[in-house]
Order: C-alpha cells, then structure tokens, then sequence
C-alpha cells in the first residue's frame, strides 16, 4: 500500500497524469484537447444530490430554519443501478 501511496503523489492533482509529464516545460502548447464527453453515471448522481439538497431547503424553508436535513449529506454514500436499455 505504500508503495502505491508514494506512485499516487506523484500525479498531478489536476489531470491525474504523472506530475513530471503534464507540468514538463517542453509540454506547454502541445497538448490539444478534445470535445467533451459526458459521464451519465456522474450527471444522475449530481442531480440526486441536487433534489436532495432542494428538498433539504424545502424542509428547512417549512421548520422555519430550524432543522439539521442535509447537515451531514456530504457523508452519504450514493449507489446507481444501470438499466436496461429501453
Ligand atoms: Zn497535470
């Protein structure tokens, strides 16, 4: 385990690329990149976690503000399920 420890320092926080590649001074205007794809998985979580977190506002709105709904919601842990296609 501390071997891979040591290995996951060594990547940039940012593109997840080993730091001495991405931040290489020869790499500066040779990187292109390309259209944008989205992650279905990641935009159904977020929008879960979105009515989640209006549905706290609604309650709180509705106890006058003095609630705890949605105080520890960053420690859920969210599962998905992939459908069948249709
Ligand atoms: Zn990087």
């Amino acid at each position: 385990m501390q071997a891979l420890g040591d290995y996951e320092a060594t990547l940039c926080e940012h593109c997840g690329l080993p730091r001495d590649v991405c931040h290489a001074r020869d790499m500066e205007n040779r990187v292109k990149v390309g259209a944008p794809s989205r992650c279905h998985v990641t935009t159904a979580l977020l929008r879960a976690q979105d009515g989640r977190a209006r549905s706290n506002e609604a309650i709180a709105k509705k106890a006058g503000g003095a609630t705890n709904a949605g105080a520890y919601d960053r420690a859920l842990s969210w599962g998905f399920t992939i459908l069948e296609p249709t």
